[in-house]
């Protein structure tokens, strides 16, 4: 009745600006329950934007992505039994997080074509589904382009069939998805504390036509150099790879795992929990690499993402327990 006295073009505004005043009532009111600040590294930032239907709060933390980029969504709302979002034909579910909203990571991948997609946002509620849909922008990174020379002696690892069989293996491994994150309050640091080398996402030619992407970002460090596990998680693979050398995997739970690669000696085992910060290993010069450095990568559900980007994110801390319906997929 009340909708019928509004023309319509007047409801189209004032009814979102309602729902904005209500929403950031909320948003106060969540944040004064939030969970007490040891468990969270820095307080959540506000979100880039706002989408609301049905009573449900949609909060995205970028207005874009770039190639190789992570995006966090955010959802909160009265009965939610779980949710789903689909993105580049990806769908990942919603995991309960301990500010009792639900968080998912969606992925831009580096070879993404720079434009919109749509991402749709379905949400099982005891009142039934809702569906919400927004276009997203994927930019370009521009990724560089450099020269790798590889020491006479290694110049066979430029070989295209050993770089597909390696990157096989790692995209089985990494395309597990543990329903729930395995990394605790502290989150996740840098490797060593030294320099970025090369990017996430550079072209790198191996001559003779050849070439390969970076899958993750290097750092200078000397050989012999203790390396710490990045967020606590679980040893998935801890061995000799032809080109990343002795190597360790960690799975860090929701799909997300990182790698660590070149290492003189490896400290730790297969099926092994480690902490944040706990020392994996040292770092050396062992596989395709023409100096002894780091290199570190970050893979989200089977594919590789900008891990300095990742790292910059604002994470949710975990939920000690999981909604029944809330396992993500
Ligand atoms: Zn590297």
């Amino acid at each position: 009745m009340f909708s019928r006295l509004i023309p319509c073009d007047i409801r189209k505004l004032v009814l979102p600006i309602l729902y904005a005043v209500a929403s950031l009532v909320s948003l106060n009111a969540a944040a004064q329950n939030e969970t007490p600040a040891i468990f969270q590294r820095e307080p959540r930032p506000m979100p880039s934007s706002l989408q609301i239907e049905a009573k449900l709060q949609l909060e995205t933390y970028f207005s874009s992505l770039a190639q190789g980029g992570v995006g966090l969504l955010r959802l909160s709302g009265d009965g939610i039994l779980g949710a789903r979002a689909e993105f580049r034909r990806e769908t990942t579910g919603f995991f309960y997080a301990a500010d009792g909203d639900w968080y998912t990571l969606i992925a831009a991948d580096m070879d993404a074509s720079p434009r919109t997609y749509p991402l749709t946002v379905q949400v099982a509620r005891q009142s039934g589904e809702v569906a919400f849909t927004r276009e997203l922008r994927i930019d370009s990174a521009n990724f560089i382009v450099q020269n790798l020379n590889l020491p006479r002696g290694r110049a066979y690892l430029a070989d295209p069939e050993i770089e597909t069989a390696e990157l096989a293996l790692l995209e089985s491994l990494t395309s597990e998805i543990t329903p729930a994150p395995l990394w605790d309050a502290s989150g996740f640091e840098l490797p060593h504390d030294s320099e970025l080398s090369t990017p996430f996402g550079t072209f790198r030619r191996l001559g003779d036509d050849r070439q390969s992407r970076h899958t993750g970002w290097d750092q200078n460090v000397p050989t012999g150099a203790p390396i710490q596990a990045m967020a606590a998680g679980e040893v998935i693979f801890a061995d000799a790879l032809a080109i990343r050398g002795n190597y360790a995997l960690i799975n860090h739970g929701l799909g997300v795992y990182s790698g660590y690669a070149h290492f003189s000696e490896l400290h730790v085992d297969e099926g092994q929990p480690v902490a944040a910060g706990q020392i994996i290993g040292l770092s050396g010069n062992t596989g395709r690499s023409s100096a002894p450095h780091l290199h570190w990568e970050i893979a989200l559900r089977g594919k590789w993402v900008d891990g300095a980007a990742f790292l910059a994110l604002w994470l949710p801390s975990p939920s000690g327990a999981q909604k029944d319906a809330g396992a993500a997929q």
